[in-house]
């Protein structure tokens, strides 16, 4: 009995150990599933502060890299607008400064006549009306008599005076013999001619009035001593050889000379057209019906211009 009774006690004291690890087994399982299943959440959340944290950290990249944009622009956009102003200034400053010459070119062709350089022919004339704007009287030491009183244009004078004053320092005189003349004067000038000498001969003496030269008032019909009065053998004069080379420095030119096609060769008829267009005109080997309009037109505004 005593071993029966033995034999039972150490059963229960098994089955109370087996309980017992069986209970530890279930809590240490449910522990354990209970620890996986915070660590799950944990992860779950770690990877939730992951994502926002790159999604943040994302989020201020491109936020930082748009003001750096923006701030970059808009510094590209200031240097811009400064180097625009730059530019606008330059051209308004480059603008006042052509305008400027524009408008003294203008006042002075506003005040240069234009009748001065035109060319005469079938189709442009002088009206009767046409009068210089001003007229001075040439001193009579430059006239070759005294007996009359001769004028010119009062800007063409000295030019006039400074080439008979250098022709007068190389010993050579040479004298006005006739300069502006009226739309009348030459009118009563063509007639004494024709009565003289017949329609045919006059024409070879004297434009017709309209058509002259002289009425310009910047026109010299030049003469020298030896010649008894006459302008008639002026090209054989020393006079004349120092004037076709020496003239076109005083803004002086031959307008007919001999062998061109247009007008009878006067040898003493020299017409003012500026130390420009006259030195142009001496270079060349041209004369000034040689060339068209518009080009003589642009040597307008430096007529007076001394050089
Ligand atoms: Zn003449």
């Amino acid at each position: 009995m005593k071993s029966t009774h033995s034999h039972n006690s150490t059963i229960t004291v098994l089955t109370i150990l087996i309980l017992l690890f069986i209970g530890a087994c279930v809590y240490t399982y449910l522990t354990l599933t209970s620890l996986s299943t915070r660590l799950d959440s944990l992860t779950v959340n770690l990877n939730t502060v992951s994502s926002n944290l790159a999604s943040t950290t994302s989020r201020l990249e491109v936020a930082i890299a748009n003001t750096n944009a923006n701030l970059s622009s808009a510094l590209g956009v200031q240097q811009q607008s400064v180097s625009n102003i730059q530019m606008q200034l330059g051209s308004v400053q480059s603008q006042v400064g052509s305008v400027s010459g524009t408008v003294n070119t203008l006042q002075k062709l506003a005040k240069t006549d234009p009748e001065l350089l035109k060319k005469y022919s079938k189709v442009y004339f002088l009206s009767d009306n046409y009068i210089p704007a001003r007229l001075s009287i040439i001193p009579d030491a430059y006239q070759y008599s005294s007996k009359k009183q001769m004028l010119l244009h009062s800007d063409t004078l000295p030019f006039m005076q400074s080439m008979v004053d250098a022709a007068a320092a190389s010993g050579i005189k040479i004298y006005a013999q006739s300069a502006y003349r009226s739309f009348a004067e030459q009118r009563a000038l063509k007639d004494d001619y024709t009565i003289t000498y017949g329609a045919g001969t006059a024409n070879s003496f004297a434009a017709d009035q309209g058509y002259s030269e002289h009425q310009l008032g910047t026109t010299v019909d030049f003469i020298a001593p030896g010649l008894g009065g006459d302008l008639d053998g002026f090209d054989k004069t020393t006079a004349y050889t120092w004037m076709v080379a020496n003239a076109y420095k005083y803004g002086f030119i031959l307008s007919y000379p001999k062998g061109n096609p247009n007008f009878v060769y006067e040898p003493w008829h020299w017409r003012f057209v500026g130390v420009k267009l006259a030195t142009t005109l001496h270079n060349q080997g041209l004369t000034f019906y040689d060339l068209d309009q518009r080009t003589i037109d642009g040597y307008l505004v430096s007529i007076f211009d001394p050089n």
